[in-house]
């Protein structure tokens, strides 16, 4: 079944609105394994509108209209629709009351004359009350006898879905009434896990599982690449939760094979600085940070996790040499023969936050994150990381890419990533 969203309303064409709508309609269509091709954007336009459906009720199966169900004159999509699909408006007597009801309710004695527009349904269409505005939504089958010559038939299965605009009225319409009507149309679900990895760039990933993705059946697998990490997302088609689970599990567990360690965690909802944290506290680690190019984004992303106190004691910001020396204790030698952006600097600063602070571990960065500032030897995007747990250093060298927001970004990355491999070295998983 292929889904298609028209979202009605100039507003969104002029930029005035955020097209929320479809956002909401794609996530809850792929929970549903209904797929979507296409998602249009139109404005309050007889013509284009008319346009609009056609070409969707030509490549989709289900229609989802979003927007233009209300009261005023530029409110056309029950109108367009109905011309469209050929069907008649009839005065539906139970939106009638309704509309009453809603009027009566909020104590507004006298009820707009063109608000009686919203009890007009399209013929044999299923109304679907709108608990939070007056505009009811509708289901329009189109299930037409063989009998019918002309354009009705060339409909025959189509299902057009009318819902209103605002999302505090289309969201529990759709919750409370539409799902279960998909449902019956398209049994069974989308159910899909994630695999986030560090350290192993996209291209290299892609090609690890390059063999999976060219044999994918069911489960399918898609590779992402998202700020210095590749998640992958293996997605099922199952008649229930559990079936999902297990026809995903043994992908799930061949990508572990072939990734190992770079695999940080298989939990959507978690991310980087979740797991290190948790691994810090599981084995009594107190970390002091050390940053010089990232100015304090390392502290800031592991205070973003709660719990953050149990593990991070103190962290120095330590961006100019004088600083360096002053809190970490780098030695102007080192400063000055290889220079603040360097294998030795990192070092001593990684060692110089452990030995201040007495903390098991320590994380320390230096580099160039441009857009000035760099050499031909020492270019922009030059980082080391430097990182020791219970006196045990490392330090790498990195050569980023990007701007300087990115290059920023990425040394975060890889710089909670080293202190996790440190800690997977010494303590296991
Ligand atoms: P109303 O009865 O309020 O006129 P309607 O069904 O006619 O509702 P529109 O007039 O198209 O819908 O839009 C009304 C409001 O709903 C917009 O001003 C906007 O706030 C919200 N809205 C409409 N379409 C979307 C969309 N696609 N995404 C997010 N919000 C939307
Ligand atoms: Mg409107």
């Amino acid at each position: 079944m292929i889904a298609e969203f028209i979202s009605v309303g100039t507003e969104i064409l002029l930029g005035n609105i955020v097209n929320t709508n479809a956002n909401y309609l794609a996530v809850k269509c792929a929970q549903l394994g209904i797929s979507n091709y296409y998602q249009v954007s139109v404005g309050d336009n007889e013509d284009r509108l008319s346009n609009t459906l056609k070409l969707a009720l030509s490549r989709s199966d289900i229609i989802i209209l979003t927007g233009g169900l209300g009261p005023t004159k530029d409110d056309l999509t029950k109108e367009v629709t109905a011309k469209v699909l050929q069907r008649s408006l009839i005065e539906d007597s139970h939106s009638k009351e309704r509309i009453q009801e809603y009027f009566k309710d909020r104590k507004l004695d006298s009820i707009p004359e063109n608000n009686w527009k919203q009890a007009l349904i399209i013929e044999s269409s299923l109304v679907i009350d709108n608990h939070n505005g007056t505009a009811p939504g509708l289901i329009v089958e189109m299930n037409e006898s063989e009998d019918d010559s002309g354009l009705k038939n060339t409909y025959n299965n189509k299902v057009i879905i009318l819902l209103p605009g605002p999302p505090n009225e289309l969201i529990p319409m759709f919750e409370n009434d539409i799902i279960p009507f998909l449902r019956k149309l398209q049994p069974g679900i989308l159910y899909s896990e994630m695999v986030k990895i560090c350290g192993i760039g996209e291209s290299k990933a892609e090609i690890m599982v390059k063999d999976l993705i060219e044999k994918q059946t069911n489960p399918t697998i898609a590779t992402y690449a998202k700020n210095g990490e590749v998640h992958i997302r293996i997605t099922a088609a199952a008649d229930s939760e559990g079936s999902g689970k297990s026809l995903v599990k043994p992908m799930v567990d061949e990508l572990k094979r072939r990734f190992a360690d770079a695999i940080y965690t298989t939990d959507e909802n978690e991310n980087l600085e979740d797991i290190v944290v948790s691994m810090l506290a599981k084995h009594h680690i107190m970390l002091t940070t050390a940053e010089s190019c990232t100015g304090g984004l390392i502290a800031g992303r592991i205070v973003n996790v709660p719990g953050a106190s149990a593990v991070l004691g103190e962290g120095f910001i330590t961006y100019s040499n004088e600083a360096k020396q002053k809190y970490l204790k780098v030695s102007p030698q080192t400063l000055m023969r290889y220079g603040a952006v360097s294998r030795e600097t990192a070092a001593e600063m990684a060692q110089g936050a452990a030995a201040s602070s007495g903390s098991k571990a320590s994380l320390a960065v230096t580099g160039i994150a441009g857009p000035d500032g760099g050499t031909e030897e020492k270019p922009v995007g030059l980082v080391y990381i430097g990182c020791t747990v219970n006196e045990k250093l490392h330090i790498k060298e990195y050569r980023l890419k990007g701007n300087r927001q990115k290059i920023r970004d990425l040394t975060v990355i890889y710089a909670l990533d080293l202190l996790r491999n440190a800690i997977l070295e010494q303590y296991g998983r």
